[in-house]
């Protein structure tokens, strides 16, 4: 569920529909996957408390990420007693093979340690966490992840104290700090997808994932009438609808300069 499309649940009967098919025996739990902030999913759990269990997006980079608010949503569904799935732990692959700040910080802490470990443990060890979904790939992956969690151990004293100065040094690279509130497309003469460009710019500019985030930025300015970075004609009109006081037009001239 989303912002755009949970009000088909009720237009459509789906939560009915959940419901008797779970009477039926058909469903065993009913839960869903999230994709919001935490007002929405309050609202949610508050109208349904047959929701036995809620996925989340949860990793230790995006802890409090303001785009992703994992905390924040950690904390509504807590609030609630629900049991937590957790999607992304290694945010896309990205944790198993962070910046070099952040490679340094762990690798000292732990040098046997797997860099994806310390993402899988870390959303793990959240209490009321029933599952964390790991994408893996090759049997390599597989091998590792099985080693610590066959027999899974939280993250200790030590541990934890290693993964909150990974965090400080993910919040010290500097990348826009847009919220992805769209307050500022909706009034664009130009119609840039302001957001989702820097979106793809923090991609470079945190996460070093520079093929990725310049794939993510012409899948956004290809789509029918958007603009391109460097469509901007100044005009102001996102910088005051901005609550973050973002300089978009500065921002954008280095998108421009990094996509184009
Ligand atoms: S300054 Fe540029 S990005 Fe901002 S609203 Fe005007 S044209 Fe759009
Ligand atoms: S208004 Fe500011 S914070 Fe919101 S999407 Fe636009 S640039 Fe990002």
């Amino acid at each position: 569920l989303q912002a755009g499309n949970y009000q088909k649940y009720d237009e459509y009967g789906l939560w009915d529909f959940v419901r008797k098919r779970k009477a039926e025996g058909l469903i065993r739990h009913i839960g869903f996957s999230f994709h919001a902030g935490p007002e929405l999913l309050d609202e949610l759990l508050s109208a349904h408390p047959e929701v036995e269990f809620v996925q989340l997006q949860i990793n230790y980079a995006d802890w409090e990420n303001p785009d992703v608010t994992a905390r924040a949503n950690y904390e509504v569904a807590r609030k609630h007693g629900v049991p937590i799935t957790i999607m992304e732990p290694v945010k896309g692959g990205a944790l198993a093979n962070p910046i070099p700040q952040v490679r340094d910080i762990l690798q000292a802490a732990n040098p046997d340690a797997s860099l994806a470990s310390w993402a899988i443990r870390y959303a793990a060890s959240l209490e009321g966490v029933i599952t964390v979904l790991s994408g893996m790939s090759t049997l390599e992956q597989v091998d590792d992840n099985l080693s610590y969690m066959r027999d899974f151990k939280p993250l200790d004293k030590n541990e934890r104290t290693a993964i909150e100065a990974a965090q400080r040094a993910i919040a010290e690279v500097e990348s826009i700090p847009c919220t992805a509130c769209h307050y500022c497309t909706g009034g664009c003469p130009m119609s840039i997808p302001i957001p989702e460009i820097f979106a793809a710019r923090n991609r470079q500019l945190v996460w070093n994932q520079g093929e990725r985030a310049q794939r993510e930025y012409e899948k956004v300015v290809e789509a029918e009438g958007a603009g391109r970075a460097s469509s901007c004609i100044e005009c102001g009109q996102c910088e005051v609808a901005c609550p973050q006081q973002i300089p978009v037009i500065t921002w954008l001239k280095d998108c421009a300069e990094a996509f184009e």
